[in-house]
C-alpha cells in the first residue's frame, strides 16, 4: 500500500533549545490516522527527537549517512550508528548533498546498499536541474539518476525506498513546479518503475514532491493521482505550516 507522507527536512537549522521547542509544537497538534509525518532534524539532535517524539505519530529520520559501516572517515555518520539510536530512516541524495558535497550516483547508489543492509527506509531524492528542463530533458535526465542508483535493487529492497521528487529549480526558490507539472513527472516515474520491475511494485512505491511546498499550494500539488506526499524543506521549520501541509490531503 502506498503511504501518505509529510516528511520535514530542517537541514542545517535549529539548535538544541530550537528543536525542542518546534517538536513541543509538532507535538501538540492532532494527525490524521492515514498520514505518516518524518521530521529530520540535525544529527546532534536525533537522540533528543527520538526520545520526544515516543509514542507520537512522528518519526524521524537523518537527512544523510556514509556508505561504510566503521573506520577513517572523519565527521561521518554510519547506518549502524543512526540504528543504534533509533533512527530507522535516511534521507539520500538530497540535490544539496549531491552539489555542495559532490555526491556522485555511484556515491549515492553505495548509501542505498548500505542502508537497505541495514534495514533502514531511505527516502530518495532526484530531480533535474533548470538547464534540464529548459531543454526538455527533465524525463531522460530523471530516468538516468533512478537507472544509477536504484534500478539495480531488488524488488524486495523497493519494500524500504520512499521517492522524493524534487526538481533543483524548486528547492529553496520559491519556485514550484506545478501542479501538471508534477503529476506528469510522478506519472512518469511509475512508468519506468513498471517498465524495468512491474505494475504491482511501480503502484505501490510512494513518491512525494518536494520544492517550494507551502500551505498556499500543497492542497493543488496534493491532488495529483501519483503525487502520495511531500519532502518540505523552509515550511517544516514552522509548525503551524508544517502541519498544515500534513492536514492538506
Ligand atoms: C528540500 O530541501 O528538500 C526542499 C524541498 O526545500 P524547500 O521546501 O525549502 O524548497
Amino acid at each position: 500500500m502506498k503511504n501518505k507522507i509529510v516528511a520535514g527536512n530542517w537541514k542545517m537549522n535549529n539548535d538544541k533549545e530550537q528543536t525542542k521547542s518546534l517538536l513541543n509544537k509538532l507535538n501538540s497538534y492532532k494527525i490524521p490516522d492515514d498520514v505518516r509525518v518524518i521530521v529530520a532534524p540535525s544529527y546532534t539532535h536525533l537522540d533528543q527527537s527520538i526520545q520526544m517524539l515516543k509514542g507520537t505519530q512522528i518519526s524521524v529520520a537523518a537527512q544523510n549517512m556514509n556508505a561504510a559501516s566503521s573506520g577513517a572517515f572523519t565527521g561521518e555518520v554510519s547506518a549502524a550508528m543512526l540504528k543504534s539510536i533509533g533512527v530507522n530512516s535516511v534521507i539520500i541524495g538530497h540535490s544539496e548533498r549531491r552539489s555542495l558535497y559532490h555526491e556522485s550516483d555511484e556515491i549515492l547508489n553505495n548509501k542505498v546498499k548500505s542502508a537497505i543492509e541495514s534495514d533502514m527506509e531511505i527516502i530518495f531524492c532526484f530531480g533535474e536541474e533548470l538547464d534540464d528542463r529548459k531543454s526538455g530533458r527533465q524525463f531522460e535526465i530523471i530516468n538516468k539518476q533512478l537507472s544509477s542508483t536504484l534500478f539495480n535493487m531488488s524488488e524486495l529492497d523497493w519494500k524500504k525506498i520512499v521517492l522524493a521528487y524534487e526538481p533543483v529549480w524548486a528547492i529553496g526558490t520559491g519556485e514550484t513546479a506545478s501542479p501538471s507539472q508534477a503529476q506528469e513527472m510522478h506519472a512518469y516515474i511509475r512508468k519506468i518503475i513498471s517498465n524495468r520491475y512491474n505494475d504491482n511494485l511501480a503502484n505501490n512505491v510512494s513518491i512525494l514532491y518536494g520544492g517550494s511546498v507551502k500551505p498556499s499550494n500543497v492542497k493543488e500539488i496534493f491532488k495529483g493521482s501519483d503525487v502520495n506526499g511531500g519532502l518540505i524543506g523552509g515550511a517544516s521549520l514552522n509548525a503551524d505550516d508544517f502541519m498544515a501541509i500534513v492536514n492538506a490531503f
